[in-house]
């Protein structure tokens, strides 16, 4: 006989991957806990700030079989070019959606937003508890089970669960306990992050571009003028720029982007993160498994975490679900065996392209920055590389699992 506090799934963490995997899991073939420290609804979750999120088309289908995409409503805006080039070098390289037959590459969406539309009404789907203020304090793995300890509100509560699945952000409480190994690089970087308008209106163009002072990408928002951008430097460039005001900083940030996307005018307040890569080498353990952030925390240079994190998300929904519909126990070992084949290449394929690139453009090596600009110029003028980069770009490479196909059908 199972305990009262047993549940097939604990879900730790209710950020943007673990609320993910709730709504993915809802429908009642599973019981399932959510525990996070914010209550739905609470301005202080961190991970719902007011960052700007590109989003991979594939991402936009998950979320669309979700069936939270459509809430998003006026908040999302295409991408419909990507253009991507350097400071002071001629080369540049576009991917266009007209040629890849798709109407957007992706959307950009703030992530405040996506947070109230995947937590809508979370608390009342099928099969899930939204455990919060709650936060996981201990665990114990057993050959059947694993048992957690768990603040909830005032009182301190025992569960178990077949799975535990570790949504707990880039500073993993689960990572560290299970002693998983993994691979980080600290940038000295960080990025700061704001909204502001510029002369011209985007045109649904995405911009990255790589600069003498950090790499900065340029996002269309919502509103033909509104753009979201995401400027990394170094430490000293970022106190010098802390002590700037806005008109300062706005003309700092247009001298390293130039005129391409027309004046900056009215910068926003601006949110400053510390970078770093963290894998985890191994993402599942007995009867564990690491999801997002929890098991890769990327520099946003290319904007992949979240596109990287929820196809986690629809991979173990995919695998949980045949599982759980033959009456099978979601903590199978062939399970998470299963998972950790599927996602290993492609968590370690974006980890690394991510950190090259970051690495790539942070060189003074003269050999290397004419290669760039030559780079560049070739990839332009290759339309299948092209079209390899916008695939992976457009989180359509390789094995899609039922949520990322268009047909998928989910309640
Ligand atoms: C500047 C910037 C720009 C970015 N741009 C993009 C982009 O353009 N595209 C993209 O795809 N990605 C982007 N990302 C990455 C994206 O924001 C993250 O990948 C994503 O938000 C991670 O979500 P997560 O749910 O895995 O982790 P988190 O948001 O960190 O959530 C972890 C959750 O776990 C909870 N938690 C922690 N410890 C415990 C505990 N002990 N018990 C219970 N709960 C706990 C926390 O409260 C939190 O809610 C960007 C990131 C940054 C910093």
């Amino acid at each position: 006989m199972k305990p009262a506090d047993y549940y097939d799934i604990v879900i730790v963490g209710g950020g943007l991957a673990g609320a993910s995997l709730a709504r993915a899991l809802a429908g009642g073939l599973a019981r399932v806990a959510v525990i996070e420290p914010h209550p739905p609804g609470d301005p202080g979750q961190p991970g719902f700030d007011d960052r700007a999120l590109a989003l991979a088309f594939g991402t936009a289908r998950i979320l669309n079989n979700l069936g939270v995409w459509s809430r998003l409503g006026e908040e999302r805006c295409a991408i419909e070019t990507i253009h991507v080039s350097e400071q002071g070098r001629l080369g540049f390289t576009r991917l266009r959606a007209g040629e890849e037959g798709v109407e957007a590459l992706g959307y950009v969406v703030p992530a405040r937003a996506l947070g109230q539309a995947l937590l809508h009404r979370i608390d009342r789907l099928a099969g899930i508890d939204w455990l919060s203020p709650a936060r996981l304090r201990a665990f114990e793995t057993h050959a059947t089970h694993v048992r957690l300890e768990i603040q909830h509100g005032d009182a301190a509560r025992t569960l178990e669960t077949s799975l535990l699945v570790g949504a707990d952000g880039g500073d993993s409480f689960i990572r560290k306990q299970l002693a998983l190994p993994t691979r980080r690089a600290a940038y000295r970087q960080h990025a700061i992050v704001c909204n502001l308008l510029t002369s011209q209106p985007h045109r649904h163009i995405a911009y990255e571009r790589f600069t003498g002072n950090g790499p900065m990408a340029l996002l269309p928002m919502s509103g033909e003028h509104r753009h979201a951008l995401v400027w990394s430097v170094n430490d000293a460039l970022r106190d010098e720029l802390a002590r700037q005001g806005n008109d300062a900083f706005a003309a700092a940030a247009q001298a390293a982007f130039g005129l391409r996307a027309g004046r900056f005018q009215q910068v926003g307040e601006r949110t400053v993160y510390p970078l770093e890569m963290l894998r985890a080498l191994r993402s599942t353990a007995p009867r564990a498994v690491l999801i997002g952030n929890a098991a890769h925390t990327l520099h946003p240079i290319a904007g992949q975490g979240f596109n990287l994190g929820i196809r986690d998300v629809a991979v173990l929904a995919d695998l949980l679900s045949d599982t759980l519909a033959a009456g099978g126990d979601p903590g199978d070992a062939t399970l998470l065996d299963r998972y950790e084949a599927w996602r290993h290449r492609d968590q370690k394929w974006v980890a690394r392209a991510t950190d090259s690139l970051v690495r790539l453009f942070d060189t003074p090596f003269p050999p290397l920055r004419a290669a760039r600009g030559l780079g560049l110029t070739l990839l332009d003028n290759c339309p299948p590389a092209k079209h390899w980069l916008a695939r992976g770009a457009m989180g359509l490479a390789g094995r899609l699992p039922r949520l990322a196909l268009k047909e998928a059908a989910h309640e």
